[in-house]
């Protein structure tokens, strides 16, 4: 909580400098805004991305979380391809990722799952199944992701937060923008909220649901001799709780560690607090480094290990999450939507498929807004699913590609045709039905 303002500062008016006027302003660059942007822009919008650090990808970089789980239902179909799929490509052209190839999507084999699961790929219960899942290096995340955006023509604005918004009536008429150019303001016509925290909701004052969180920070050792054993020998020593473990990564002698902080720091969080996130900054660290110490002194693999890189965003499970015209909630496993935009299985548990409708990236009371990613309009238990990268990238694309369709109409995001929508979605690879 920050602590109550001695006094209020009263600003005078001020004049702000409007630097663009884009078809769609999609505001964040994670894995959701990514997608967003490139599939804006390959469906003829003119695009901008706005994101306040110096690279793309979000949590799925910045936050080590270097996992895409899953693109299955668990019992051996492909749920999510589109952009999703698109990137894995990529990155197995650049030798950079690691996942079970199709005709082992689904497999029992105690081999394979034994494999996959030190890869941190499989997490659900018993009996097991090899899930479509994928390990990759995030700086060729990043790198792809640039390439991507600057393919498509969007024109990205790094080092920008986004601050405040400007409505006029029902709709958002300005994002205004901090940065070391000073503040700034854009004119889009259709906005995109991919900030994962859901930054423009209370700004556009639309409803929302608001988590406290345990904060993680996720980290890679380098120079572990036998990672295998290495892995093997620190798992129940140090880290007993579920997933509390060492997994492999790419790159010779490396290991990841995921969840090491989850039963450390004292207290949950409020990701929207300075003072909280600044707690949980230097308390995580300090703790990373204790674990390491300890690892190092401890555990014979790790004794010339080091840290080869910690996350330099900290892993944030949820914030806000909108309120929208549908909230998909647990219920709905399994059931269809005319306004299906796409489909998402759960990393823990087989079998399972969420259709997401389009009323779950929308709010009817401002018109030229939609959300993607960690925000979306979902339960928190649906939220588990919906908050994986590849979920976060399915919505990422519908959102980007109703936006432009929207820019070429009156910018009012919910009168867009849905034949129009699912037809364009599917023209580009995505799944909207298993
Ligand atoms: C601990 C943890 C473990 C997880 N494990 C997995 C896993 O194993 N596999 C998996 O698939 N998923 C996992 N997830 C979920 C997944 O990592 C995230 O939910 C997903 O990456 C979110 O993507 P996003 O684009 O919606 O949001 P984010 O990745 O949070 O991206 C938001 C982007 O917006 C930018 N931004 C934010 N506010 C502003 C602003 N005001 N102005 C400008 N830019 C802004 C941020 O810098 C960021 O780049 C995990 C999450 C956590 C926290």
């Amino acid at each position: 909580m920050s602590p109550d303002p001695v006094n209020i500062l009263e600003e005078g008016p001020r004049q702000t400098p409007v630097v663009d006027n884009p078809d769609v302003l999609v505001v964040g660059g994670g894995s959701a805004g990514l997608a967003a942007a490139v599939a804006a822009a390959r469906c003829g919008a003119d695009t901008v991305l706005l994101e306040r650090y110096g690279y793309l990808g979000g949590l799925a970089t910045g936050g080590m979380v270097i996992l895409l789980l899953s693109l299955d239902d668990g019992n051996g179909t492909q749920v999510i391809a589109g952009l999703c799929q698109e990137l894995v490509d990529r990155l197995e052209q650049r030798n950079a990722a690691v996942f079970p190839k199709a005709g082992e999507w689904g497999s029992d084999d105690p081999a394979l799952i034994d494999h996959y699961r030190k890869w941190g790929l499989i997490w659900g219960g018993v009996p097991d199944r090899v899930r479509y899942s994928v390990a990759y290096e995030p700086g060729e995340f990043k790198f792809i992701g640039d390439q991507m955006v600057a393919e498509a023509g969007v024109r990205l604005r790094l080092h920008s937060w986004a601050t405040d918004l400007v409505l006029d009536g029902n709709r958002i008429s300005h994002v205004i923008c901090q940065s070391k150019s000073g503040r700034q303001a854009i004119q889009p016509k259709v906005v995109i909220d991919a900030t994962g925290d859901g930054d423009l909701l209370p700004w556009a004052g639309l409803p929302f649901e608001a988590a406290k969180v345990h904060p993680y920070r996720w980290y890679r050792m380098a120079n572990v001799e036998a990672p295998d054993e290495a892995i093997e020998a620190s798992a129940g020593k140090f880290f007993p709780t579920l997933g509390g473990r060492f997994f492999n990564t790419p790159g010779a002698n490396r290991t990841l560690m995921p969840w090491g902080m989850s039963d450390h720091i004292d207290r949950r969080i409020d990701p929207t607090s300075v003072e909280d996130l600044t707690y949980a900054e230097v308390e995580s660290r300090r703790l990373m480094m204790q674990q390491i110490d300890k690892l190092r002194g401890e555990v014979p693999g790790f004794a010339n290990a080091y840290l080869a890189d910690a996350a330099d965003q900290l892993g944030i499970t949820e914030t806000r999450r909108l309120i929208g015209d549908y909230v998909l909630g647990a219920d709905d496993d399994q059931r269809s939507f005319d306004d299906a935009i796409a489909v998402t299985g759960h990393w823990t548990r087989y079998g399972a498929r969420y259709q997401i409708p389009y009323r779950a990236l929308h709010h009817g009371a401002v018109d030229n807004l939609l959300v993607s990613g960690r925000c979306i309009s979902v339960d928190r238990r649906v939220h588990n699913a919906t908050k994986e990268i590849p979920a976060c990238m399915a919505t990422g694309q519908a959102a980007g590609t109703a936006a432009a369709l929207a820019a070429k109409g009156s910018g009012d995001v919910g009168a867009v045709d849905m034949n129009g929508l699912r037809s364009a979605l599917i023209m580009a690879g995505a799944i909207l039905a298993p």
